[in-house]
């Protein structure tokens, strides 16, 4: 995978006033517009959905489908430089138009975090552990991957797949049907199952030269394969953090990265840690970064894209953050109320659809635990899973 390091950055650092194009406008173009807007930068949304959470915040929208090349050039157009929030926008697009296009994040991380398997390959290139792995996309294939990697094992489609979606758990034999379906519509691989203790994640923003800056490691809680918690910093001993964030600088480096990338990993009973996946964006389990360090997620983001330097980001509180979906909202508005440290983020989304997220509140304080038991005892978020 040599061509992955071969996007030459010129960082040009852009000044006051200038246009910053997002390709996405659901809440991480929200909140990368806001702190774009409070370093004197514009920002200028495309996304399907007329009054989409980001153009409430944003200078202007282009309404128009991410795969609409005639609206990305004009974005691009109307813009200083591009960025995105999510990782299934056509790189094939981007490249094509890039003399039109400035993405400073260039086309390499997306191409590779769009693809499992190569997502797979690369971190494996790097040597950096990584559950068993197998390609699969016939019956065939995937009695072979099963005899090689045993159950339980989880078949995951290499493209598109996000908040477990396009996932199938094989536990037995009996699995092997569903499964095969899938397989056989889509070109999947097949993962050995990590018996972790701890899911975490690892933000780290490049400045494209193969310098990188990393948070403190995130330790998240899923439900329904939807992260419910974040808890940072994660509540791991410090080798498995340094461990983590030497794993998430290796790929950062590789890559070239310029702006954020966030890597999820799992935590092993005896602290070692596998990576998972990733992705070259603004996180999820990265939003406490808002009101818990010196910059958050997206403002380091913005600076990357924007040329300017970074600066390691530091720790101003422990923070708790949880999600709220659609069917939480109502209540965690008023849970708001409850303390001072309570900040709810909401996002202004037109619908509350169950299972969307809909906003997150962080909780500062320094016990998380307690904060995690408070959490739970409102019965916002109904019993633990
Ligand atoms: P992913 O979309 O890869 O992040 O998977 C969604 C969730 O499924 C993860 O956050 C884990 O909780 C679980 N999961 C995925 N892959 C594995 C694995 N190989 N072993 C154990 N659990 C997994």
């Amino acid at each position: 995978m040599s061509n992955l390091a071969e996007s030459s950055f010129e960082p040009t650092l852009l000044t006051e006033g200038a246009t910053i194009g997002i390709v996405g406008g659901g809440q991480l173009g929200q909140m990368m517009a806001e702190s774009a807007r409070d370093m004197g930068f514009k920002a200028l949304i495309l996304d399907p959905a007329a009054d989409c959470p980001a153009a409430q915040v944003a200078d202007g929208q282009i309404v128009a489908e991410y795969s609409d090349e005639g609206a990305i050039l004009e974005l691009a157009d109307k813009s200083d430089v591009v960025t995105y929030e999510f990782e299934n926008v056509d790189a094939d697009v981007l490249d094509r138009d890039s003399a039109r296009v400035k993405l400073p994040q260039g086309t390499a991380s997306l191409r590779v975090s769009q693809d499992r398997l190569a997502e797979k390959q690369f971190v494996e290139s790097l040597g950096i552990p990584l559950a068993g792995y197998r390609p699969v996309s016939s019956r065939e294939e995937l009695e072979q991957a099963v005899a090689d990697l045993g159950y339980p094992c989880v078949l995951k489609t290499t493209r598109g797949g996000y908040d477990g979606k396009g996932q199938q758990v094989l536990r037995s034999e009996a699995d092997l049907e569903a499964a095969t379906e899938l397989a056989e519509n889509t070109q999947c691989v097949l993962e050995a199952w990590v018996p972790f203790t701890k899911e975490i994640s690892v933000l780290v923003v490049g400045d494209g030269t193969g310098n990188a800056v990393t948070f403190p490691v995130s330790e998240n809680e899923h439900r329904n394969n939807i992260l419910h918690v974040t808890v940072a910093p994660a509540r791991v001993s410090e080798e498995t953090a340094v461990t983590a964030q030497k794993y998430a600088q290796a790929i950062a480096s590789a890559l070239k990265i310029v702006g954020m990338l966030a890597i999820e990993m799992f935590v092993g009973e005896g602290g070692e840690v596998v990576v998972n996946e990733m992705a070259p964006r603004p996180h999820n389990s990265g939003h406490w970064t808002i009101e818990g360090c010196s910059q958050s997620q997206f403002d380091l983001h913005v600076r990357a894209v924007t040329g300017m330097p970074l600066r390691e980001p530091e720790l101003v509180s422990p923070a708790v953050m949880v999600n709220v979906l659609g069917q939480h909202l109502e209540s965690a508005r008023e849970l708001a109320a409850i303390g001072p440290n309570w900040i709810l983020h909401d996002y202004g989304k037109s619908e509350a659809r169950t299972d969307r997220k809909v906003g997150h509140i962080t909780v500062l304080g320094t016990d998380p635990q307690a904060t995690i038991d408070e959490i739970e005892q409102t019965g916002v978020w109904g019993c633990p899973a």
